[in-house]
């Protein structure tokens, strides 16, 4: 999977943007890449608190932008079956801060779950704060990114979490 260093610029998968929206994407704000991690590349290590993998677990039922294929994990060098949420890799998340988007691969999950990267407190309190998955302002700003940003397929869970 491509590297990109936290809080660089996400410009993975560029689209054309219809003049309509330039405005709306103004106001949303860039989109940040956190978490893109890679094998050549050290990051940082700590354990992250229950609450806050819970989110970033509910956060990982949205599938933003799938993709063909699925990236692996370089760390475990295969493919990743997360127990909740099937297998990881082939689609990205997104958190809302108040001036801009986190997106991230939702490999981030497991990342933190089981090789303790630890994200900018930034993108936790943005997770932690901001609004939260499930609710229609979350699913609305979602929708309204997907829209803007012509990232077309942009998959919502069909259940909340238990
Ligand atoms: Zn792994």
């Amino acid at each position: 999977m491509a590297y990109y260093p936290d809080f660089s610029e996400y410009n993975y998968v560029r689209r054309l943007v219809y003049f309509p929206f330039l405005t709306h994407i103004r106001r949303m704000g860039p989109q940040l890449n956190i978490g893109w991690l890679s094998l050549e590349h050290p990051y940082p290590k700590a354990p992250s608190s229950p609450e806050f993998i819970e989110r970033l677990d509910a956060l990982t039922a949205y599938h933003f932008w799938p993709m063909r294929g699925f990236h692996v994990c370089e760390f475990c060098d295969t493919i990743v079956e997360h127990p909740r949420h099937g297998l990881l890799g082939a689609a990205e998340i997104r958190v809302r801060a108040p001036d801009c988007w986190y997106a991230s691969p939702n490999l981030l999950l497991h990342y933190v779950e089981v090789h303790e990267y630890r994200p900018p407190d930034e993108f936790i309190d943005a997770a932690m704060t901001g609004p939260a998955p499930f609710t229609p302002q979350y699913e609305k700003d979602l929708d309204d990114l997907s829209l803007a940003t012509q990232h077309g397929l942009n998959v919502r869970p069909r259940t909340p979490p238990p």
